[in-house]
């Protein structure tokens, strides 16, 4: 059997455990060495019975555990995430942060309401000493969106939520992208792509990662360009079979890592164009019969 111990190890010492990252360059990277060493986990044990020590490095005073700490530690985070609430998504842990190392805001289907804007805007104006980067992480499979994207295929299922505000607020946000997307799909593919088995989980792949574009791309011109702008908004999704941040672009279609917001409506074209060339989506298309939903 292969073992990981995750272990957050405290020293007390006066250093940092982990210097802050300078730029959002840095910041960037980061996230994404950590979420590599996360998603490749068991593949660094080499034998069937092997184990490893994942060890995440925490500054004591971040927690107010240093000897000589004086009242509450000082809030600090590099990165603030705008997340899905799903469970199978733990922020800190997918990406191998620690506490006081990012700002996280997670609601079913991490869309952008009042509340989720007000807390975002309040990481801008109070944590600019340390925030280099705002994230809007989307997760393949996600509830939210599946059930935006069956009520787009069957309007009528609409009836079952009309009557429920709270759940049809973040349905009717989806909505404008599952639209979008479904466009995009029928450019690319033609008409008859609607029949084919793997349409609906397509669509659904293909509305998360848009839905998480275009909520990075509304934090960048709403207030990151605005109030800060050495601060820079990305997106990705986090697919829950390989563990990995999935962002594709032209030039990249792989997409690994965390991507730069679309700048405008030829950057969102271009992100289309890479999506619907991306093999994860060509894979649903090419299936003979569909996946049960998720
Ligand atoms: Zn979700």
């Amino acid at each position: 059997m292969k073992t990981v111990d995750i272990i957050y190890r405290y020293e007390t010492r006066d250093t940092s455990a982990r210097p802050l990252p300078p730029n959002s360059h840095a910041a960037l990277l980061r996230l994404n060495d950590g979420n590599r060493d996360f998603a490749t986990l068991l593949d660094h044990v080499t034998d069937e019975s092997g184990v490893i020590q994942q060890i995440i490095p925490v500054d004591p005073r971040d927690l107010g555990f240093a000897s000589d700490a004086a009242g509450a530690p000082n809030q600090r985070p590099f990165a603030a995430v705008l997340g899905c609430s799903d469970a199978r998504v733990p922020i800190e842990l997918i990406f191998n942060e620690g506490p006081n190392d990012l700002f996280v805001v997670r609601v079913a289907g991490n869309g952008l309401g009042l509340e989720v804007l007000g807390s975002l805007k309040y990481a801008v104006e109070h944590l600019g000493g340390t925030l280099k980067l705002i994230v809007v992480l989307g997760h393949s499979g996600c509830g939210a969106l599946t059930t935006a994207i069956d009520v787009f295929l069957n309007p009528g299922d609409y009836l079952t939520v009309a009557a429920k505000h709270s759940i049809r607020t973040i349905l009717d946000r989806s909505l404008i992208v599952v639209q979008a997307s479904a466009n995009k799909l029928l450019s690319a593919f033609g008409s008859d792509v609607a029949r084919n088995p793997g349409y609906r989980q397509a669509l659904i792949e293909l509305s998360i990662v848009t839905n998480a574009a275009l909520s990075a791309y509304s934090i960048q011109q709403e207030f990151v360009a605005h109030d800060l702008p050495e601060l820079q908004a990305v997106y990705g999704v986090y697919l829950l079979d390989t563990r990995e941040v999935w962002a594709p672009r032209l030039g990249n279609i792989k997409g690994v890592g965390l991507a730069a917001a679309p700048r405008d409506l030829a950057e969102f074209a271009n992100l289309g164009n890479a999506l619907v060339q991306s093999d994860r989506i060509a894979s649903y298309l090419n299936r003979e019969t569909s996946e049960p939903g998720l």
